[in-house]
Parts: C-alpha cells; sequence; structure tokens
C-alpha cells in the first residue's frame, strides 16, 4: 500500500489536483453558493481540458516537462486578477529590492535547472513535493472555510433579536451615501479643507456631525451592519457581508412598517435587484467559481463592464434615477437608498462637473500633492451635486432626509488612523429632536434614532 502510494506520488497527479484544489479554494471562502452539480461540471471540465492538452503534447513529443508548463498556465488563468494586482497595483513593492533579489534568485535556478536537463529521480521528488503541497494547501482551505461557515451562524442566530422603533410620522426616507466622504473635522486635520457643505446643510436646518465613527474602513462591512443593524462581530470575508446584505434587517423592519424599498446602489440590498451591476461581487456559484479568473476578465471586457469609465457612468445614473424618483408622487412611504461612487477613486470629475482629464485610478502612482487636490476637486463635485438634489426634492421639509460617507479619505493615512473610520453625516427630519441626535456616536445608530 505505502508503496503504491509513493509510486503514484512520484507522477504529476498534481496537474489534475490542482483543479480540485482551485474548486475547494473558491468554494470555501463562501458556502452558501455551493452547488454539487456545478462543481462536479467544472471538475470534468478542467480534468477534460488537462487529460487532452497532456496527450496532445505527449503526441507531439514534448510532453516530458507538460505538465509542470501547464501548471503554470492555469495558475496565470485562474488567478489572473491576483497576479495582475501584485505586478501593477502594488508594483512599488513588487520593485522592493528584497522582491527583486527573489525574484532574479528564483529565474536563475529556473534556468540553470532547464540547462542541466532534470534528471528521472530529480523529477519523481518534484512531483512528490508539488503533490504533498498541494494536498496540504487543500485541507487548509477547506478546514478554514468550514471554521469560519461556522463562525457566520452566530449573525443569523443574532439577527432575529434586532429591531427598529415604530415611526409614528411615515415620511419618505432618502439617504445619499456619498463613498468616501471624510469627517468634516477629519477633512481640515488631514487637507486644511473646510467644506462649505456643512455651511449650506446647517442653513438648510440640517443636523451635521463634526465626525460620525464607524468600526471598519470598508464600505461592504460599513453598509452591512448599517443595514442589518448591528456592527458587533467582525465578518469573515466581503463575499459573506454581501450576502447579508440582500437579507436586510433594517429593509425586512422598515416594510413591515408600511415602506417600500428602492435600493440605487451597485449592491443587492434587501433582496432587490441591484440598480446597476458594476460586477463587484459574485451572485452565484458560477460568478463566484469565475471571478477574478482570465475568463471572467475577457468576459466582462467584451460585455464593457471594465470600462474604465464604468463607474462615472453608474453615479451619473444614480443622480439622474434619484432625481426621478424623488419627484414621483405615490400613496405610500417609501426608503430610497442612493450610494454614489464620489468622492471615491477614480476622480473622475472635476470641481465644476467637467470630465477630469487624467483621473486617479491607484493611489499609489502618484503623489500626495495630486492626490490630494483631486480627491478634494471631487468632494467639491460631490457638494454641488447633494445640493442640487435636494433643490429638487418637492415638499423637503416634509421628508426624513441623511447624507452620510461611508468611511474618512482613506488614500493618505496608514492603515490604522483613526481618520480612515471617521465619515461625515447630516441628519435632517421632521420635528428633529438634536437632544437625541447628539448621543448618536456610530452611523450604524441612525436607523434606531428614526422615529
Ligand atoms: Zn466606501
Amino acid at each position: 500500500m505505502g508503496e503504491k502510494l509513493n509510486r503514484w506520488l512520484e507522477k504529476p497527479v498534481f496537474i489534475y489536483g490542482f483543479g480540485l484544489f482551485f474548486l475547494v479554494f473558491k468554494t470555501a471562502q463562501f458556502f452558501p453558493y455551493f452547488e454539487w452539480k456545478l462543481f462536479l461540471s467544472f471538475l470534468c471540465l478542467y480534468t477534460a481540458i488537462t487529460f487532452t492538452v497532456l496527450l496532445i503534447a505527449q503526441k507531439l513529443g514534448s510532453g516530458k516537462y507538460m505538465a509542470g508548463w501547464l501548471l503554470i498556465i492555469w495558475i496565470a488563468l485562474l488567478f489572473t486578477s491576483n497576479i495582475t494586482r501584485v505586478f501593477i497595483q502594488d508594483f512599488k513593492i513588487f520593485f522592493n529590492i528584497t522582491y527583486l533579489l527573489v525574484t532574479v534568485i528564483i529565474v536563475c535556478i529556473f534556468f540553470y535547472l532547464i540547462k542541466k536537463r532534470l534528471n528521472k529521480i530529480f523529477i519523481q521528488r518534484a512531483n512528490k513535493l508539488l503533490n504533498i503541497f498541494l494536498f496540504f494547501l487543500m485541507l487548509i482551505n477547506l478546514i478554514a472555510g468550514i471554521l469560519n461557515a461556522n463562525k457566520e451562524k452566530i449573525h443569523a442566530a443574532n439577527k432575529s433579536g434586532r429591531c427598529i422603533p415604530i415611526i409614528q410620522h411615515k415620511n419618505d426616507i432618502i439617504w445619499i451615501l456619498l463613498d468616501e466622504y471624510g469627517a468634516p473635522e477629519s477633512l481640515n486635520d488631514q487637507f486644511q479643507f473646510h467644506d462649505k457643505l456643512v455651511d449650506s446643510l446647517r442653513n438648510k436646518s440640517f443636523y451635521v456631525f463634526d465626525s460620525l465613527a464607524y468600526r471598519t474602513d470598508a464600505t461592504i462591512y460599513t453598509l452591512n451592519s448599517l443595514f442589518n443593524l448591528d456592527d458587533s462581530i467582525p465578518i469573515t470575508n466581503y463575499q459573506y457581508a454581501a450576502y447579508y446584505l440582500k437579507k436586510s434587517k433594517w429593509v425586512e423592519e422598515l416594510e413591515k412598517q408600511g415602506y417600500s424599498f428602492i435600493d440605487l446602489d451597485f449592491l443587492n440590498i434587501g433582496g432587490k435587484e441591484k440598480f446597476i451591476n458594476i460586477n463587484i461581487f459574485p451572485d452565484n456559484y458560477t460568478e463566484k467559481i469565475f471571478n477574478n479568473t482570465f475568463f471572467a476578465i475577457l468576459l466582462n471586457n467584451l460585455k464593457g463592464i471594465d470600462d474604465k469609465m464604468r463607474i462615472d457612468d453608474y453615479n451619473g445614473k444614480v443622480i439622474q434615477a434619484l432625481t426621478k424618483t424623488v419627484q414621483q408622487k405615490v400613496s405610500y412611504p417609501r426608503f430610497i437608498w442612493s450610494h454614489l461612487m464620489i468622492p471615491h477613486l477614480p476622480f473622475y470629475r472635476n470641481e465644476n462637473g467637467s470630465l477630469n482629464p487624467k483621473p486617479l485610478y491607484d493611489p499609489v502612482l502618484y503623489s500626495k500633492a495630486e492626490l490630494s487636490k483631486q480627491y478634494l476637486d471631487y468632494v467639491s463635485y460631490a457638494n454641488s451635486v447633494v445640493l442640487k438634489i435636494l433643490n429638487e426634492i418637492p415638499d423637503r421639509q416634509q421628508k426624513t432626509i441623511i447624507i452620510t460617507g461611508d468611511h474618512g479619505a482613506r488614500m493618505l493615512v496608514s492603515k490604522n488612523d483613526k481618520q480612515r473610520f471617521e465619515t461625515f453625516a447630516a441628519i435632517y427630519y421632521p420635528r428633529m429632536d438634536t437632544t437625541e441626535l447628539i448621543n448618536i456616536r456610530y452611523l450604524q445608530q441612525i436607523p434606531l434614532h428614526l422615529h
């Protein structure tokens, strides 16, 4: 038995094992979408392609090292986004001298081995090592995934006990979320920028916070905690948070009170369809498996989804839809949620709303001065957008209007800087009780104070 296993391990079975590893790796990140039939179909497809390529290579007489080459090709095709991220986004780190030295050494060893012509024993040992390594990597991912899934069960159990107060005067609730809009206090400290939106909103009787905090600085986590009335328990990964958003407890509670929820977001909230799909979080098992692979990137390019202007286009459509929706006259109360990717990167617009000819896409590639200038111009643009929308809301005094960010300006501050977690927030509702609003410390507490 031991002998048999040993001989088997000396063969390049890793090339088939890699397909299984990839599927387990993707599935274990997020189990709720898992489908057996699709899992087996993808595994069969991978195996059939691999088998055919190896067979053809063998027929052509170049099959000796083919399993190794094919493994490199599969890694490039299935982990495309991860690899490009290292080379393009983190390229500053990549050009760090240590990385450069390690790369040079690996490339030298690689060419030395090729030149030396690998002998049979070396190949057998390398096969064995790769097979065992892949097996353990798969096992670790699977166990971590199961442990995370168990941890996530706590969220479902906790959710049932949460509720909001009864809303006495059921007027429309309009929420405008400005992604990456820092707290006025932070904007002042970080950029010596006086935020004029604060003055404009105070003139319109809004209660404007100097700063409101979030416990995280990632959009999907902050929105999940807001929409599920909970910010106490950390979530395993973005995918789980996106999934919980679909089953929003807050939306469920508002609907019970007769509200109709309108989702103007690229995220699927409260079971409503995404307003526009910009392909950020996968919605099913197939999307989950293909997400970040070469095939998904190719498909998105063909569909125009990865177009550089797609977020600007999305913002334009949200503004348009929001303006139209607030003007509609209906006989029931609505909760109109809108999520603008302004002043988030890329900074598509200048202060006056014209297209920025050179919008920044990646903060690591630009100087601090350039980054600050473009960000603040985009903040000023955000201000004019908000004021224009407010002016177009009929009977504005009779509605609840909330304007917030979701985290601070993260581009220029270190990972744990408290300004990353502080954001803009302004509230207006008829018969506003400011003595109550003063007690709000976290943005997630706002739904608990609307009554
Ligand atoms: Zn955000």
